[in-house]
């Protein structure tokens, strides 16, 4: 039995096996990033809650950690 397709089949499947491994590592990535930007903000762009002291957003209107408004 002659398998015609054979010759390219197998490169045409862990082509697309790498596709969707790059794809899937370039969203961790990208996710990963998005983390980090939150997180490394700079610190003109921060407020300290008056209670607990917990860094918290510029804008934010509460505390993310005790919940108290931000004054
Ligand atoms: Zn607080």
């Amino acid at each position: 039995m002659v398998y015609p397709f054979r010759g390219y089949v197998a490169p045409l499947i862990i082509f697309g096996i790498v596709l969707l491994v790059v794809g899937y590592v370039a969203g961790e990535r990208a996710k990963e990033e998005k983390k980090l930007a939150v997180e490394e903000r700079p610190l003109t762009e921060m407020v300290y809650c008056s209670y607990c002291g917990t860094r918290n957003v510029k804008d934010a209107v509460y505390c993310k950690k005790c919940g108290k408004k931000i004054s």
